[in-house]
């Protein structure tokens, strides 16, 4: 009989689990109780946090490079298809905040700054709140990449909106728009007059580039210069057009999809008993918890003092819970070096004033909070990948080499 393996949470980590697991042969099922950080995200791809990196190299006064990713994190990213992962350079990103940063890796849809050395990039305007093309041109012309790379940017009346509403609508209700091919000619047509008009050779817009999957490529040829998406903070297309590929590839591999909440894990003699909120128990030879931080719901914050009695709380513990019950230990803080993990909290649970932001190479609590792990393993069965490991970078790529280290491993 196949190895069964159950994984726990649908985000990036949970995603790569099913499909290491599935390429070894097991039978895999994954659960997943809805949206999560994986969905929220705009699109960069980092290994580190990037900040980190644009740090370290300053401090070294380097220029950031791209490290060399496994042939598993290429294979299981082109098999999702909705990243650009190049080893030789990294990319380069503008953010709607008007700034140009590295990104190990980007969804399709974002415009790669890393390529357009010496461009003349067109922001169309667009009355729409948030989007300031004027702005974001502003602030991009004074970037010190832009600078040095002589990238220069111009805003310019292209209609870009062809409806009254579309100033109003989500903006991934406008890239759902541009899944179309004949809305797809009807902005290329635009966009065409526009590059002529400010002789310009690349085109930067706001996130609406498709929802089922990137449709930066088909403008980009239909116009003839580069255009693509700026990166926004929460909320971007990027998160649809990632679950998107996510139903994709699932149905691909043959994974079993629930979507249920889990709310309890046991041992069942050499097995594992899953229990579901609504749906049958399941009996498993291995898990995955993928089932995120804070943001995704895995994690959630409750000092021990949230129970406490007349007046004190009944024990000390780490002051956060998982999503579930399972045989697996929570820890909140965890230096460069995770078995230094600090079990415990005060009675009262930490100082989260002090204790939630990074200092210096420390993480903050509420970004290093999660189940100890000693590699991908959590337990006897039981394997964590993603934000709800703690002490791990919360980054995309983190999560998906993590998931197929756990997926392996289960
Ligand atoms: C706004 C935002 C911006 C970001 N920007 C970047 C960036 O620029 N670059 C970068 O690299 N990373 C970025 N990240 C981080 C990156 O997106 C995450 O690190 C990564 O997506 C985490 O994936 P995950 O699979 O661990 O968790 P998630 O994507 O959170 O998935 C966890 C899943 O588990 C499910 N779940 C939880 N509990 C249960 C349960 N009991 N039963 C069933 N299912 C359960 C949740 O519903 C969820 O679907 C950003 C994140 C956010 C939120």
């Amino acid at each position: 009989m196949k190895r069964r393996i159950v994984v726990i949470g649908a985000g990036i980590a949970g995603v790569a689990a099913a499909w290491s697991a599935r390429r070894r042969g097991c039978d895999v099922t994954i659960v997943s109780a809805g949206a999560g950080a994986s969905a929220l995200g705009g699109g960069a791809v980092d290994d580190v946090p990037w900040e980190q990196l644009v740090r370290s190299s300053r401090a070294l006064g380097l220029v950031p490079r791209a490290r060399p990713l496994s042939d598993d994190l290429h294979a299981f990213s082109n098999d999702l298809g909705a990243w650009s992962l190049a080893d030789d350079r990294l990319a380069w990103v503008a953010t709607i905040a008007g700034r140009l940063r590295p990104a190990r890796g980007r969804d399709h849809a974002l415009l790669d700054f890393g390529a357009l050395g010496g461009a003349r990039v067109m922001l169309p305007r667009a009355e729409r709140a948030s989007w300031d093309a004027d702005a974001i041109a502003a602030g991009l012309s004074d970037d010190p990449f832009a600078r040095a790379h002589r990238i220069t940017f111009i805003a310019a009346d292209v209609p870009v909106l062809r409806f009254d509403e579309e100033r109003r609508v989500a903006d991934g209700d406008l890239a759902l728009r541009h899944d179309g091919e004949a809305r797809l000619a009807w902005l290329a047509a635009r966009l065409i007059d526009g590059v002529k008009h400010a002789a310009a050779n690349a085109v930067l817009v706001g996130p609406w580039l498709g929802a089922a999957g990137s449709r930066s490529e088909a403008l980009s040829k239909l116009v003839g210069v580069p255009v693509g998406e700026a990166l926004t903070g929460v909320g971007s297309p990027a998160g649809q057009r990632f679950e998107a590929a996510r139903g994709r590839l699932l149905a691909a591999i043959g994974a079993r999809v629930i979507d249920d909440r889990v709310t309890e894990i046991d041992r069942d003699g050499g097995a594992l008993a899953i229990t579901l909120r609504h749906g049958a128990s399941l009996l498993v030879d291995g898990i995955v918890l993928a089932l995120g931080g804070l943001i995704g719901g895995g994690l959630s914050y409750e000092p021990p003092d949230h129970r406490a009695a007349a007046d004190l709380p009944s024990g000390v513990r780490a002051p956060f819970v998982l999503s579930l019950r399972a045989p697996v230990t929570l820890v909140a803080h965890v230096g460069a070096d995770p078995s230094t993990a600090e079990a415990t909290s005060s009675l009262h649970g930490p100082d989260i004033d002090v204790a939630a932001w990074p200092r210096g190479d420390r993480p903050g609590t509420l970004e290093s909070a999660g189940i100890r792990c000693n590699g991908a393993r959590a337990a006897e069965g039981i394997t964590a990948a993603g934000e709800v490991v703690a002490g791990r970078p919360r980054t995309a790529l983190e999560a998906a080499a993590a998931g197929i280290r756990a997926g392996n491993e289960a």
